[in-house]
């Protein structure tokens, strides 16, 4: 069982993997590689003056692997409520995990089989997006969405730092308490 299972390694999974591996949660991001951030040249993206789409989504991935958290490249085709936490059913197999952070671009084809309510996008080309409260919760406990598919502006600072957001969200679930991750420049 791990703590939090990502379905997506965009920049909002990317960077939700880093924050719950870095935690020290059990991770795993279930990844079908067909990000549109891989077809991005950014020169927008805070902190990082020009970066194209691949090295910033590869990067990140390192980022998160450096904490612990497991990739599987695979597409998921369910996410279900279990009595202990959430079934991600895939292609290649079956997962469970205490919670999962739905993280899936500009595709939410994973609704209908997991009985997750979705509602139009607002946001230029985004055709439907997953219904979700402030916090990113969605209408099924265990289940979160952030990024692009949970409705934000699809830019890669704005995605990453939803990613991060609901992370952080999830890491406070479990701990009972606010999470916080500073490090300290070393003098
Ligand atoms: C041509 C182009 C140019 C852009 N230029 C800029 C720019 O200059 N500046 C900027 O800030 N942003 C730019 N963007 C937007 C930015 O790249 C991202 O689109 C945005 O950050 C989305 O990130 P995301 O993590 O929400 O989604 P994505 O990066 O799309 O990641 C979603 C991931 O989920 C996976 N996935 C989906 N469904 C499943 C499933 N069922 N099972 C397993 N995995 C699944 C996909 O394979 C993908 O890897 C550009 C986008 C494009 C297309």
């Amino acid at each position: 069982m791990y703590d939090v299972a990502i379905i997506g390694a965009g920049p909002a999974g990317g960077s939700a993997a880093i924050f719950a591996a870095k935690a020290g949660k059990k991770t795993v991001v279930l990844d079908s590689n067909k990000s549109v951030t891989k077809r991005a040249w950014m020169e927008n993206h805070y902190g990082a003056p020009a970066i194209a789409g691949p090295d910033l989504v590869e990067t990140g991935i390192s980022q998160a692997k450096k904490f612990g958290a497991e990739f599987v490249v695979t597409t998921v085709t369910a996410v279900n409520k279990t009595e202990n936490g959430v079934k991600i059913v895939t292609e290649n197999g079956e997962y469970e995990a205490k919670h999962v952070i739905l993280a899936t671009g500009m595709m939410t084809d994973v609704a209908e089989a997991s009985g997750l309510k979705t509602k139009d996008g607002t946001e230029p080309r985004i055709k439907t997006i997953f219904d979700v409260d402030a916090a990113g919760k969605t209408n099924v406990e265990g289940v979160w969405a952030a990024g692009t598919c949970a409705g934000v502006s699809m830019h890669t600072i704005i995605t990453a730092g939803d990613g991060a957001k609901v992370a952080i969200n999830v890491i406070s679930e479990l701990n009972g308490e606010r999470y916080v991750d500073h490090d300290v420049l070393k003098a």
